[in-house]
């Protein structure tokens, strides 16, 4: 049976290698998922006759189409819009929109690869895409942004609805953004129309508690990995790269718990104080005023800012939270944490540590939570959204978040409980993909082929 289970995904590794050319960030990711899926076939050889790793690597469809806007000053642009629905075992395709200039098809399918195994964590009924577009929202105005937004859902409305397909935000998609394009979406299809989108304005329907959501969940999932090891926040250095959504209230969250943060960042460069962060400035700076992280030390002196994001890796904490973007902590970024003394890593990102800095982390035994569990907490409370728009009645933020610490206190639970099963305890990695993954095939399994 192992060598059966070695050869089959060995055989499907290169043929979606053959079928995917160039698409490294896709194949980084379903490599790291077949690496941990082995012991499953191993011991359920019934989802090799049923092909289950064929299927669950080739989307149900990809849709790409233009986008052709406006700027202010007449100027005509012309950009790609993406949306990959990938798998709806579970229930309707869920995930954000990221609008971002890196943005591309390999990027596209490995975000919505990823979805489908988050998704499944969480205990909720979606299923899992992902869309976006190269145009970057950087130094555009609002009414760019709009008018992009319009020519953007303009198209991508036809494959979207409360039971077929309901995005959210992601890099570069806010509240603002989600509500241009539930408000677009509206006006096409006609009436006011719940459900469609998550992450909205709770004056419409958004629910309290989803903004804090992806921080929040995955400092509780921390907590938990901490907590078996001995281990809290409380007077712990903590490092975040990133200063958007998921950043700011994973900063939040780790403060109240007692942690100080001494470091967060931008795409031009990192702030450090090792007193500690204010987020509240942060909050102000990067909600309000929609400004650079640079001008941080105009509200508090005693911090530097340094021009350049890896930097952030050289200074010594205990725990980092990377909530920046795919790969941005390499091998050497590892070698170096761990020489400073770190004890522990979870990814707010979506796949931002490098498999070689993985790698390194788990040979030097350091605490590891991967972003597919550690980050589902947004997810989680987009599927509550759902819930309560169909229910037409709003949750308190209290309730909530409540609800938000239950689901990933199961998470981690089911984590820890699939690696132990599967023979690699304590393996968060494994066994985020392992629980993940075994929803999602009994479905097809029970769907037929
Ligand atoms: N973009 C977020 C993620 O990667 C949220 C998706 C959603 O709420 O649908 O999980």
């Amino acid at each position: 049976p192992k060598k059966l289970a070695n050869d089959y995904v060995h055989e499907v590794y290169e043929l979606i290698k053959k079928r995917n050319p160039g698409e490294t960030e896709f194949l980084q990711a379903t490599r790291e998922i077949f690496d941990s899926l082995r012991p499953v076939f191993v011991k359920n050889p019934h989802y090799i006759e049923d092909g289950i790793l064929e299927r669950i690597t080739e989307p149900d469809r990809i849709i790409t189409f233009r986008v052709a806007w406006e700027d202010d000053q007449g100027k005509v642009h012309v950009n790609r819009g993406y949306r990959v629905q990938f798998n709806s075992e579970l229930g309707p395709y869920k995930g954000g929109i990221r609008f971002h200039p890196s943005v591309n098809l390999s990027i596209m399918k490995f975000l919505a690869f990823e979805q489908i195994f988050k998704n499944s964590l969480t205990g909720q009924p979606i299923g899992a895409g992902k869309g976006g577009s190269d145009f970057d929202p950087k130094d555009k105005s609002e009414r760019e942004i709009m008018r992009f937004i319009q020519s953007f859902m303009t198209e991508m409305q036809k494959y979207l609805g409360p039971d077929l397909d309901v995005p959210a935000g992601d890099i570069g998609v806010g509240r603002r953004e989600v509500g241009y394009m539930a408000g677009q979406y509206n006006r096409i299809r006609g009436g006011f129309q719940p459900g469609v989108f998550t992450g909205k304005d709770p004056n419409y329907g958004g629910s309290l508690g989803r903004r804090e959501a992806t921080g929040y969940g995955t400092v509780y999932f921390t907590q938990e990995m901490l907590k078996t090891n001995g281990m809290s926040f409380e007077g712990k250095k903590v490092i975040v790269s990133g200063s958007g959504n998921v950043s700011t209230y994973a900063m939040e969250k780790a403060i109240e718990l007692g942690a100080t943060v001494i470091a967060c960042s931008d795409s031009s460069g990192y702030i450090y104080d090792e007193n500690g962060i204010n987020v509240e400035t942060i909050k102000r700076i990067k909600e309000i005023e929609n400004d650079r992280i640079k001008v941080y030390r105009k509200y508090h002196s005693s911090a530097k800012f340094i021009e350049g994001c890896q930097g952030i890796w050289t200074i010594p904490c205990d725990i980092v939270i990377p909530c920046a973007t795919q790969n941005e902590l390499d091998e050497d970024d590892a070698t170096l944490l761990i020489r400073n003394g770190v004890k522990a890593i979870a990814e707010g990102a979506n796949m931002p540590c490098t498999q070689e800095a993985i790698d390194l982390f788990l040979e030097n035994d350091i605490l590891f939570a991967p972003a597919k569990a550690a980050n589902a907490g947004g997810v989680a409370v987009s599927a509550m959204e759902m819930s309560q728009n169909s229910m037409r009645l709003s949750w308190t933020f209290e309730e909530v978040d409540e609800k938000l610490q239950l689901v990933m206190k199961d998470i981690y639970d089911n984590c820890l409980q699939a690696a132990e099963e599967y023979g690699y305890p304590g393996n968060l990695i494994v066994g985020a993909n392992i629980a993940g993954f075994l929803k999602v095939a009994n479905s097809m399994v029970s769907h037929g082929i």
